[in-house]
Formats: structure tokens, sequence, C-alpha cells
């Protein structure tokens, strides 16, 4: 299925199952702001726990916050956002259509890397078993001159963006001559930075006194907990506090479904550590966050590393984790070395001391902070596009399923009486009020029991309990598996137990 094919049908099929709908959509919807459904906001509660599960629950050493949205505006002076959230926009002076130019040159690059790999792709099946990609790769001279076109144009770009070149930037744009993606034109405006963040007004108070924003991330929630979190819960260094939250921004271009939107949900963990250990915890929590999402059974394939060459003000090391989306590979996790530069700075605008007294030492200091930071949506995404497949069965007939990790599908079982008489539908509700309390789980009595297969499949509910005319006589129901479609005759005293240990966190995060 082509890239584009397989995003339109995800929406399609995200709004049609109520996963995802556009947001005041009889007002013919607000651009990047989407509304979670029905089952939409089961997987979504599904993501959160799984990574709450993973970071707080599992981690002696890490705790929970729930900051507030609004937090005074010193904050964002002293975590640099007033100054330097800008993104560099450009605008195309034919089509009017405004882009990034980061992401303009991004993308360019990323057309550089796939020829890259379609030679690398081409050279592994000629050499079969004997090929070496990290000897090809540095020999071959196709690759060589590739990558070096790739370094050049990551160097321009990195000293044009740190020397605030915004001319140099626009230069690079015209050299590399890169046109407007779907015009093709190349007539372009200068580059200008545009901040992120939104602007309100707090009170009655108007006028710059009382300029409030809506945070655009939640990680200072946490730094300006710091201390009121490490003094009561007497955290010892290392030690983690994490939070789950939404967060804003006034995103240039916001396209491509949830995956950048206005108003998002992000997961973040800040780290905070002895001065001087950042490498070896930087390399712990890479190492940590693709086990979470490597876990899921998605495939090995599906995420890439990628450094960062332009580190962030506060940064000394930065990757993401990427996620191969409908759209290709694009950042899905940010896991950032930040220094103790957020620390730092709130004491210096706030003039109140955050410091940990390390009792090893005998010593006061500013710890420094590794940062892992999803966002909710971008996963959302990711397990939903990767779920969706359309199969063709043996016998002829087509299906649309969800093959989503048992573990965050919304709901987990149905409960299917064969018919709609002689007493199953009331033994079907005995099974189901014996389930729901632990799962979300629900009753279709409706239609042929294979379109209720099928629905099911549509919605990723990985098992079907078919409830018959035996089941009166033996006590037993047909449980039917979404992936492999197999059927088991087992036991309703033993239906809980089944259900409960094929959909556990225990079982994913234990593996
Ligand atoms: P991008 O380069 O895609 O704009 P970023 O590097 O600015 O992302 P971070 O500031 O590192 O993103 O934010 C951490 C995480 O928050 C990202 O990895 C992403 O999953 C999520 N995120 C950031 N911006 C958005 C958005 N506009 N919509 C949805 N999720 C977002």
């Amino acid at each position: 299925m082509a890239q584009d094919d397989k995003l339109k049908k995800v929406i399609g099929h995200a709004k049609e199952y109520g996963f995802v709908f556009p947001s005041s959509e009889i007002y013919d919807g607000l651009s990047a702001a989407y509304d979670y459904g029905q089952l939409g906001v089961e997987l979504k509660n599904n993501i959160k726990n799984y990574w709450w599960t993973a970071m707080v629950k599992m981690h002696e050493n890490i705790v929970g916050l729930d900051a507030s949205i609004f937090m005074h505006p010193t904050t964002w002076k002293a975590s640099g956002h007033v100054d330097a959230f800008n993104d560099p926009l450009i605008d195309n002076k034919d089509s009017k259509k405004r882009y990034r130019a980061d992401v303009l040159i991004e993308e360019h690059v990323g057309k550089i890397e796939a020829k890259i790999m379609k030679d690398v792709t081409k050279a592994k099946k000629r050499f079969g078993d004997a090929f070496d990609e990290k000897q090809f790769r540095e020999t071959n001279p196709n690759v060589l001159r590739r990558q070096t076109q790739i370094d050049d144009i990551n160097a321009r770009f990195k000293t044009a963006m740190d020397n605030e070149d915004l001319a140099g930037v626009k230069q690079l744009i015209e050299d590399l001559e890169i046109a407007d993606p779907e015009t093709g034109s190349r007539n372009w405006t200068d580059v200008r930075q545009f901040n992120l963040m939104f602007k309100t007004e707090l009170g009655a108070v108007s006028g710059d006194s009382g300029v409030i924003y809506l945070r655009p991330e939640t990680a200072q929630g946490i730094f300006v907990n710091f201390l009121n979190v490490q003094k009561t819960g007497r955290m010892k260094i290392p030690f983690g506090i994490a939070q789950i939250g939404k967060a804003f921004r006034n995103e240039i271009i916001a396209r491509q479904f949830i995956f950048r939107m206005r108003e998002f949900e992000q997961m973040e963990m800040q780290f905070f550590i002895k001065p001087g250990t950042q490498g070896e915890w930087y390399d712990y929590w890479k190492n940590q966050r693709i086990k979470w999402h490597q876990k899921l059974g998605i495939g090995e394939d599906f995420y890439r590393f990628h450094d960062h060459i332009k580190l962030a003000h506060y940064a000394d090391a930065a990757c993401d984790i990427e996620f191969n989306f409908p759209m290709g590979f694009k950042e899905l996790e940010g896991i950032h070395s930040r220094t103790d530069f957020d620390l730092k700075s709130h004491e210096e605008h706030s003039g109140k001391k955050l410091q940990y007294f390390d009792p090893e030492e005998n010593k006061n200091y500013v710890p420094y902070v590794i940062e892992t930071s999803i966002g909710l949506d971008r996963m959302f995404l990711a397990v939903l596009s990767s779920s969706f497949n359309e199969e063709k069965l043996e016998d002829g007939n087509e299906r649309t399923v969800l093959n989503i990790p048992p573990a965050l599908a919304p709901v987990k079982a149905a409960v299917l009486p064969l018919v709609k008489k002689d007493g199953l539908p009331e033994k079907a509700r005995e099974i189901l009020r014996d389930l729901q309390f632990d799962f979300n789980c629900q009753y279709d009595e409706k239609d042929a029991i294979g379109r209720r297969y099928r629905r099911q499949d549509a919605i990723g509910t990985p098992y079907c309990i078919t409830v018959d005319h035996d089941t009166l006589e033996d006590n037993m129901v047909t449980i039917r598996e979404r992936d492999g479609m197999t059927q088991d005759r087992v036991a309703i005293a033993d239906v809980h137990k089944i259900i409960a240990e094929r959909v556990s966190l225990r079982k994913l995060l234990g593996e």
C-alpha cells in the first residue's frame, strides 16, 4: 500500500470506528485539533498506563507529578522559551504556502539518505549472506559521495542556525534548489523566526503585565517542583519525576493528522543525577526507552535512533527515537541530556536555591538532568498505523484488522451469544459481568457471528467469547483469537484467568 494511501485509510478508519474525530467538526473542524472518541480514549489511557507502569511503578526512584498548565510567566523566560522557542519559517511567494525552513532542509537530506538506502538494499540482494553493510558504506563511491553531501548540508545548516544567520539558511535552501513540495516553485521569501508559544491573559489584568502562556512542554512544571518533591518524598539522587499532561505549540504547519497538533499530550520524565554522570545515564535511558518500545512487539525495524546535529540551548547530547509512520521515519520520542541548564536558570530568575545536598559527597550541587519525552498522540498514531492491516483470507474474503498489542487494545474481549434466544444472551451477560470489572468488554448479539467477528477485528479486540447451545450443557465457551483467528473451547470458569494472562502488562514488561 502506498504510504499516503495508508495514512488516509488510517484516518478514515479512526473516524469511522470512533477513535479520532476532527475537533468541532459540525463547524468544519479546527486545524490541527482532534478529539478522541469512545475507543480512542481507551487506547490513549492504555498507552498512558503502559508508560506510567514502566516508568513510575516499576522504578523505586521515580515518582509522579501533575503540575498546572499555567505557570508564572518568568518560568518561560528562565527556560529560554520566550527568547529561543522559535522555528525558522519561510513562505513560498507563488503558492502562498508556509513551511519550516529546517524541515525543508531535513526532507532534502532525507531524500539523499533514501538513495543511500536504495544502494545498500540493492547490494544486500546481490551479495546475500556475504554482505557487510558497514564496509559497503565505508567504501562504495556513490554512498561516500552522498554521505559527504549530507554532512556538508548539515554542517552549513548548523553553522547558520548557531549564528542566527537566517539569510544563510535561505541561501542554503536556494543552493540546494529546494522547491515547494506541493507546487515545485522556488520563489521563496526570507526566513523569519516565529515563537511557538500561545499567549493569553491572566484574570482582569490586561497588557504586558498580565500575559501568561500555555505551557509548550510539561518539563518546566517538573523543574520548578524539583525541591518540593525531593524534600517531601525524601528522594536521593539519582531519582526521577514523571508527568503526563497537555502541552501547546502554535505550530507553523500542522499537517499529518495527530502527528503534529497545536494541543497535544506529552509523557515526560526528568531524571536528576550527579554532575559528570550524564554520559552513562544518557546511554542508560536510551536503552531503557527503546526496550519499552520494542516490548510491544510491533517489530524492531519500525524504530531507529537519530542523533541531533543542532542541539537545543539546554542540551549537551540529544537524540530521537524515530518510528516508521505511514509518512516515513519521524520523531516519536526525544532523549535529552539537559545538563543543569534549567535548574540553574530557575535559581537565577527566582533567587531561590534549587540544590541537592549529597550526603555521600557532603556537599550541595545543582543536579544534572536526563529527560525522556514522548508524545502520547504520536505514540497513539504509531500503534494505530502499524496495527492497521487489510488481509485477504484463505476463504477469499477480506478483513480489516487492527493487530493492536492486546495489553493496549481498547476492548479486551467481546462476549457474543450465538443466537438472540434460548437463554444464550442471559448466559453471555453472566460472563460479561464477571469480566467487565477488570477489562473493558463489549456485548454484541446483532447480526451473524462472522459479521460480529469482523466488527471486533476492525476495532482490534483481541478475544471474542462465543456462547452457544452447548455452553448451557457443558459450561464451556469458544475463545476466538483475533490475529490467527484460532478458536479454543475453554471452561467458563477459566475465561477470566485466560484473558487476564494474555492482556497483562506484567507479561509485556516482565518479558
Ligand atoms: P518536532 O521536531 O517534530 O517538532 P520536537 O523536537 O520539537 O518535535 P520535543 O520538544 O522534543 O519535540 O517534544 C517531545 C515530544 O513531544 C516529541 O518527541 C513528540 O512526540 C511530541 N510532540 C512535540 N510537538 C508535537 C506536536 N506538535 N504534536 C504532537 N506531538 C508533539
